[in-house]
């Protein structure tokens, strides 16, 4: 017997430290963790304790006796990783390597100093897993206030992950631990930039985190990208998750093709909940102008176009079995078998499990609706005089770099046209800037040392202000990938407090300017009232998505 770690993993290792026989890798000091798409047991080591169920936050760890049988293959993924490791070389140069944290040693005098009061920035997965290190660290009086622009936390928990991702969505359990300690303060409604400006942030605490995330798009930069039809993924995931920026956008559905160009996880998230039954998404937190556009949808084949090859598609394995298990919808591939046959035999690691997947695909089964996922192409050209008909895709060929092994499309002379009536750009997403914080307007983050923000112009560390999450390293990982992410950051700070180079706050307490503030109490309220309107019809939440209904409901009668 063995356990083994499936569907959902959410990457940060909390099943690590307490494994008594340290089976439970990459871990976060080994180099292939930042580019893990889950992390893996050792079936030849692991003793079936069980202590990694325990706390893992998304329950995605079962005995193997247990395991469901559609996630059967996660058995050999597993075991696949210890003889077949994770080539490190596709982690995005941007991105934080997932190299160890050291714990900082605080000084035991340090509480002499009195208490460290600490803003945090953004009310989504990095700025919690921020509080929560603080919070958690032993020997220090720290108070933790978070500053969230919308009435509700949650960030990409709540407006990113796709809302048949369940499972994931219980790391927000962690989140309301954090948010019931006493020493944990929330004000959400409050725009830093609008409601309170940086400078009257960072003189009334020793420290500022930001954690803002990346809430706008890539472009592509090819003509008609701008047609009415063509959107970016990040607006369609923002608006069928209810995010009240963006709950008036409309997409038109009464199309039968539908065109994802990229092939990364949202690229999955937004074909599956494209094809997805309606009655399955009726179980889920969908919003609710959402649930009923898609009812009447007419989409029933949604083509998913790689630049790249299927070794390297950006997809990962889980979110891929998730797509071909999706009932009622036939997944196939442009790729010949031989093809397949070909790179499999070559391929290693996580590439060989998607390999693996795309091999098996079942031949058509007369389902309704389709995905086909294309490699090796480009898009040139959204075709279209009025709104979008089509997309120009130029095929491409690999060329591997000789230094890094980085393999990267180069364009052929050939190119094809696909019709489709709607096209969704998800080739990434981009952090924007916050009045008063030095950002890098070239790779959109952040300018910062390990968390650590720099001047621009003197690349000098800017005392007192830190960064974590998207913002710091770039758009990449999944949402505990975070956590280490803000390890990081809130080791250097109190490393920081602890040698005496933070600024001393002046006197006072922000909450005096900030009256519209939404608190802990109001969060709870929006909660327990979209859990309880759900429950009237049936369905695990009802989304509150205007900011007035949230409002309401979060400040009562004071609005
Ligand atoms: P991503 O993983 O970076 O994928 C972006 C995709 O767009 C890649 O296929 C990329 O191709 C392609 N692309 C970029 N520029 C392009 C261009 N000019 N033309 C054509 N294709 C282009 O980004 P994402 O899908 O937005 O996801 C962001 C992060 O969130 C990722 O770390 C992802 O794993 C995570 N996420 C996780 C989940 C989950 O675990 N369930 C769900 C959603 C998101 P190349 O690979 O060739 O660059």
């Amino acid at each position: 017997m063995t356990h083994v770690i499936a569907q959902g993993c959410c990457n940060d290792a909390a099943c690590v430290p307490v494994c008594p026989v340290d089976c439970i890798h990459p871990t976060p000091d080994e180099p292939g963790y930042g580019s893990a798409e889950m992390l893996y047991i050792d079936p030849d080591t692991c003793i079936d304790c069980g202590a990694c169920i325990e706390v893992c936050p998304v329950s995605a760890i079962h005995p193997d006796y247990d395991l469901p049988p559609e996630q059967s293959v996660f058995e050999q993924w597993n075991a696949q990783y210890f003889w077949d490791p994770i080539d490190p070389i596709e982690v995005p140069p941007e991105s934080t390597s997932g190299s160890a944290v050291t714990k900082t040693a605080v000084d035991p005098t340090a509480s002499a100093r009195g208490s460290l009061r600490v803003a945090v920035v953004g009310g989504g997965p990095a700025g919690f897993y921020a509080a929560g290190e603080l919070l958690g660290t032993r020997g220090i009086d720290v108070l933790v206030d978070m500053f969230e622009r919308l009435p509700v936390p949650g960030g990409l928990l709540r407006h990113g992950v796709a809302p048949d991702h369940a499972q994931t969505k219980n790391v927000f359990a962690g989140f309301n631990r954090i948010m019931a300690n006493k020493r944990f303060r929330l004000f959400a409604n409050t725009e830093v930039g609008r409601d309170i400006g940086h400078e009257a942030l960072a003189s009334s605490y020793d420290a500022v985190i930001y954690a803002v995330g990346a809430l706008s798009d890539r472009r592509l930069g090819i003509q008609g990208e701008d047609l009415p039809g063509s959107h970016s993924a990040t607006e369609f995931v923002a608006w069928y998750n209810g995010h009240p920026d963006f709950r008036r956008l409309e997409f038109d559905l009464d199309v039968e093709r539908a065109v994802v160009i990229g092939n990364g996880n949202v690229a999955m998230d937004v074909a599956r909940i494209l094809l997805s039954d309606v009655e399955r998404l009726r179980r889920t937190d969908i919003a609710a102008h959402a649930l009923e556009a898609l009812a009447t949808s007419k989409v029933r084949e949604v083509h998913v176009i790689g630049r790249r090859g299927p070794a390297e598609a950006a997809f990962s394995s889980p979110e891929l079995l998730g797509l071909t298990q999706l009932p009622g919808v036939q997944v196939s591939t442009d790729l010949d078998s031989a093809y397949l046959a070909a790179a499999l035999e070559t391929a290693h690691g996580q590439a060989r499990n998607k390999l693996g997947l795309l091999a098996d695909l079942p031949r058509a089964v007369g389902a309704e609706k389709r995905a086909v996922l294309s490699f090796l192409r480009s898009p040139e050209e959204v075709l279209g005089a009025d709104g979008v008909t089509g997309v120009r895709l130029r095929e491409n060929t690999l060329v591997a770099d000789p230094e890094t092994g980085r393999v990267s499309a180069l364009g052929t002379n050939w190119s094809s046209d696909l019709s489709c009536g709607l096209l969704l750009r998800a080739v990434g997403y981009r952090a924007s800037a916050v009045e008063g914080v030095p950002f890098d307007a070239t790779r959109h983050v952040f300018a910062n040392v390990r968390g650590r923000v720099l001047d621009p112009v003197t690349e000098d560390v800017l005392s007192g202000v830190y960064v974590t999450g998207w913002v710091k390293r770039g758009p990449s990982g999944v949402i505990g990938t975070n956590k280490l992410c803000a390890q990081e950051t809130v080791a250097n700070l109190l490393d920081d407090w602890a040698a005496g180079r933070l600024p001393v706050p002046a006197e006072g307490d922000v909450a005096d300017r900030l009256p519209d503030a939404v608190s802990v109490a109001g969060w709870r309220a929006v909660d327990a009232h979209e859990i309880a309107s759900g429950k009237e019809i049936g369905r695990p939440r009802l989304k509150l998505v205007s900011l007035t209904a949230q409002r309401r409901v979060a400040l009562g009668a004071s609005v």
